[in-house]
């Protein structure tokens, strides 16, 4: 099928009501509505972009999870990040979801209007391409992103290696998505039912990436993010849910192999190496982050420039930290619409275009 036919909406029609009578019945079997979690930022805006949120809210709870890169960045990295932005001789560079996130003093923004040196790039090399036409500065990248995003700042590492730039340096607050997936299910008072699977980030890790999760036999899709895409992963979720041992399914087969992109793979290896990093509302998780590889340590921006950070702390009141782990709805948070709006948001949720409190102010508040 080519892509518009995955938003046939005759097709889509057909399925749904093909799908309704497992809605039901599962929905019944269980006794309550079923929480499946969408991980990944996109989908939920895709689940509220398309209606089908709206068409599944009979039966199933969608809840949003930790795959919203900005939402899940530790508040101590991202004063850290503003830090930088302080130095003098320091040129930050960043995408531009980056600018509006709360840090404890001030924001990206704010400190550009003081004087300081922030530039937006839409791509990593244009960040190594600053670095190369200003040889005084020091150009600092703030590697903010999950598996999707990490390939690209690695190869412009190894450019910057190879071509021998001095004055290029990455801030590596990378995340890995399974150890935070799998985390939730080592709560034993989760209740969740089934995982819709990010597909960008499978298109990296493959289906083998998430096969760690099979041994909590809970269901679990790899899925794309057009409305068919969606329609029929629940309807995956639902068919695993009967059967007593279940495997990571891939819905998502025009872009995701087993393995996944394996050149990308080894040159994460090759440019990184796996730490244990904090996340907002989790805490440090083992194993669940990327951080510059000894090979590359004179570009890694935590080892060779010193900025000094405030003693971080959140806003009071924003409930990111529940939020990003399904735990609560931008709905439990007394600021949602009130004091915090896209256009003077108080928590990370809010500032990117996928979090969570974001989407469900456009798509969700007024029904
Ligand atoms: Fe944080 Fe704003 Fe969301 Fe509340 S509405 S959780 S303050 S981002």
């Amino acid at each position: 099928m080519n892509l518009l036919a995955y938003r046939n909406g005759p097709l889509f029609k057909r399925l749904f009501r093909k799908a309704a009578p497992l809605l039901k019945e599962q929905h019944e079997r269980v006794g309550r509505k079923l929480n499946f979690m969408e991980v990944c930022g996109t989908h939920t805006v895709a689940f509220s972009k398309t209606g089908v949120r709206d068409l599944l809210a009979p039966y199933v709870n969608l809840i949003s999870g930790p795959g919203c890169p900005v939402c899940v960045t530790d508040q101590s990295d991202i004063d850290q990040m503003i830090a930088y932005a302080k130095c003098e001789d320091v040129i930050v560079t960043t995408f531009g979801d980056m600018m509006k996130v709360p840090g404890t003093k001030s924001n990206l923004y704010q400190e550009r209007a003081n004087g300081a040196d922030i530039r937006i790039v839409h791509a990593p090399s244009q960040a190594l391409e600053i670095a190369k036409d200003n040889p005084g500065k020091r150009v600092v990248f703030l590697g903010v992103g999950f598996e999707t995003t990490a390939p690209s700042i690695a190869l412009t590492l190894k450019k910057a290696k190879d071509q021998e730039v001095d004055n290029y340096y990455v801030y590596a607050a990378h995340k890995l998505t399974p150890p935070a997936v799998e985390s939730l299910l080592q709560d034993s008072d989760h209740k969740i039912d089934g995982f819709v699977l990010p597909g960008h980030v499978s298109v990296i890790i493959g289906r083998d990436g998430w096969r760690g999760l099979e041994k909590y036999n809970v269901p679990a899709v790899i899925s794309g993010f057009e409305p068919i895409d969606l329609l029929t992963s629940v309807v995956l979720l639902l068919k695993e849910m009967e059967k007593p041992m279940r495997v990571i399914q891939n819905n998502y087969q025009r872009n995701v192999r087993e393995f996944g992109n394996e050149r990308a793979k080894h040159l994460l290896g090759e440019v990184f190496k796996v730490h244990s990093p904090s996340w907002r509302g989790f805490g440090k998780l083992p194993e669940s982050g990327l951080t510059i590889h000894s090979d590359y340590e004179k570009f890694d921006a935590r080892k060779n420039i010193l900025a000094v950070k405030p003693k971080s702390r959140v806003v009071k009141g924003c409930r990111c930290g529940e939020i990003v782990k399904g735990k609560e709805g931008p709905f439990d948070c007394k600021l949602f619409a009130t004091a915090c709006t896209p256009d003077n948001p108080l928590g990370p949720c809010m500032v990117s275009s996928e979090g969570t409190c974001s989407t469900y102010y456009q798509y969700e508040r007024q029904k």
